[in-house]
C-alpha cells in the first residue's frame, strides 16, 4: 500500500466544494496528547485515516472522518495492557464559536476552525480520544483481578442480606446493639 501523509492543515471550504477525499497512515506517537492515555508501547502502532470533504443540502461543509487503529491500553483493574481495536466513523461540521456548535443538527458534531483552516492530525487525536473507555478494562474472561471482583461483591451483597434480615426497627442511637443481635441469633 501506497504510504501516504495527511496535510498539516487543510481549508474545508475549498476542499468540500472539490469535495476531496484524503487519506493517510499516522504513527500514534504523532498524537502525544493521546499517547499520555495510553500504555507504553502503544506508540509504535499504527492509525489508518480518512477525510471525505464535502456539502451538504443545507450548504454546511461536511468532512466524514474514518479512523482505524489499535489502542494499547491499561487495566485499571489488574494494571495489565490490553489492545482495543477501534474503527471510527463520524460526521463533522466546522464551526468558529459555541453560537455556531450549538446550532448544528444532531448527526454533525462541531470541529473547530483555527484561522479558517482544520488540522487533520488534530481531528484525529481528538476522535481517538473520545474512543478511549472511561475506566479502561479487560474483558472480565481475560483479566487477572476479575475473580477478585466478584469476591468483593459476594462479600457486599452478604453484609446487605445481614443488615436487611433484622426485621426489628433499628435502634440508632445504638448501632452496637445490632451486632449484639446478630451474635445472638
Ligand atoms: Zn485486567
Amino acid at each position: 500500500m501506497k504510504e501516504e501523509r495527511l496535510p498539516i492543515s487543510i481549508d474545508p471550504v475549498r476542499f468540500s466544494k472539490a469535495k476531496r477525499v484524503c487519506h493517510g497512515r499516522v504513527k500514534l506517537s504523532e498524537l502525544p496528547r493521546l499517547l499520555e492515555s495510553l500504555a507504553p508501547g502503544a506508540e509504535e502502532k499504527i492509525v489508518e485515516a480518512e477525510m471525505g470533504f464535502s456539502v451538504d443540502e443545507e450548504s454546511r461543509v461536511v468532512i466524514e472522518i474514518k479512523v482505524k487503529t489499535v489502542l494499547l491500553l491499561v487495566c485499571q483493574r489488574c494494571l495489565g495492557h490490553f489492545e482495543l481495536p477501534v474503527i471510527i466513523q463520524h460526521l463533522l461540521a466546522p464551526v468558529q464559536g459555541f453560537d455556531e456548535a450549538e446550532k448544528l443538527p444532531t448527526h454533525l458534531d462541531p470541529c473547530w476552525l483555527k484561522e479558517g483552516v482544520v488540522s487533520p492530525l488534530e481531528l484525529v487525536e481528538e476522535e481517538l480520544l473520545l474512543a478511549i473507555p472511561l475506566v479502561p478494562m479487560h474483558d472480565e474472561k481475560e483479566c487477572e483481578n476479575a475473580g477478585i471482583l466478584e469476591h468483593l461483591a459476594f462479600e457486599t451483597q452478604r453484609s446487605f442480606s445481614a443488615e436487611s434480615a433484622g426485621k426489628e426497627p433499628r435502634n440508632l442511637a445504638n448501632p452496637f446493639s445490632v451486632l449484639s443481635d446478630l451474635k445472638h441469633k
